[in-house]
């Protein structure tokens, strides 16, 4: 964990990431907000891209390591990095996985939320509560002289003690001028382990979390991931500053709940 060195941000650097994150943060409400039955996903895509060109930034997703699309967009058993297309309908009971990376004058803001559409099981809009509770949880530690691995433990504790799965093979990063910056964030580690938290560090902290077996496949389109069991799975990321003080959201949005869902089968997982 946390191999490399960790960027310490300072000054005009911390305002310029900010801006980023903000106009992130923008684009992701307002594409979240045009989610409904019968828009399909590429819909959502070119919402996505018109907002990045009426702001002047651009997709940090597009063409990495060859991505074909500007937003990652993943259905219900879709865990993440689902690619766009026009032969794909949201409809009612759908949980839409929205994550948002732009760069805007050479600094990147990254963000995801997964979004219920209509009608979804109150089982799978608990696990969607869960996952945004766990991302909130794990923030809470991003302050200067805790370690990486309190972060990391915290989420994974939150996600178990619903009897949820963290998915591990995909995991949170540092976050600057590049997308993918030391270090790596898992969802899951040990208390104490891993670098020191520094105020300057930018960290992209994102659980991916599924309701059934934590095991994910990838699809041959070398991209979308999958819960093995078709189960659903949720994700929630903000760009995070680490601070001596509270930490501070750099992609700020208002929580999915007001309220806790109430959650109709208890302990449906068994493999975690
Ligand atoms: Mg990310």
């Amino acid at each position: 964990m946390g191999e490399g060195k960790i960027h310490i941000r300072r000054g005009p650097e911390l305002e310029m990431a900010r801006q980023s994150g903000h106009m992130a943060a923008e684009i992701l409400r307002l594409t979240a907000a045009m989610i409904r039955p019968g828009v399909t996903t590429l819909e959502v895509e070119e919402v996505a891209v018109a907002l990045m060109k009426e702001r002047n930034c651009r997709s940090a997703f597009y063409q990495y390591r060859k991505f074909p699309g500007h937003i990652c967009i993943s259905l219900n058993d879709e865990v993440v990095h689902g690619i766009a297309s026009a032969s794909r309908t949201i409809q009612s009971g759908d949980i839409v996985k929205i994550d948002i990376g732009i760069v805007r004058n050479g600094w990147v803001g990254d963000n995801a939320m997964t979004v219920p559409v209509g009608d979804v099981d109150p089982a799978t809009l608990h696990l969607l509560w869960a996952t945004e509770e766990s991302l909130h949880v794990g923030i809470a530690y991003a302050r200067e002289g805790k370690r990486l691995g309190d972060l990391c433990s915290a989420i994974e504790r939150t996600v178990r003690g619903f009897r949820y799965a963290v998915v591990e093979e995909f995991v949170g990063h540092g976050v600057g001028r590049k997308l993918h910056e030391p270090p790596q964030i898992p969802n899951h580690g040990t208390p104490g382990d891993g670098p020191k938290l520094r105020a300057g560090m930018i960290l992209a902290i994102e659980p991916m979390v599924n309701l059934g077996t934590k095991r994910v496949e990838i699809l041959s389109d070398n991209w979308t991931v999958k819960t093995l069991d078709r189960k659903p799975s949720a994700h929630f990321e903000h760009t995070v500053l680490v601070t001596k003080g509270d930490p501070e959201i750099l992609t700020p949005r208002a929580r999915l709940f007001t309220a806790v869902p109430s959650r109709p089968t208890e302990g449906a997982n068994v493999e975690s």
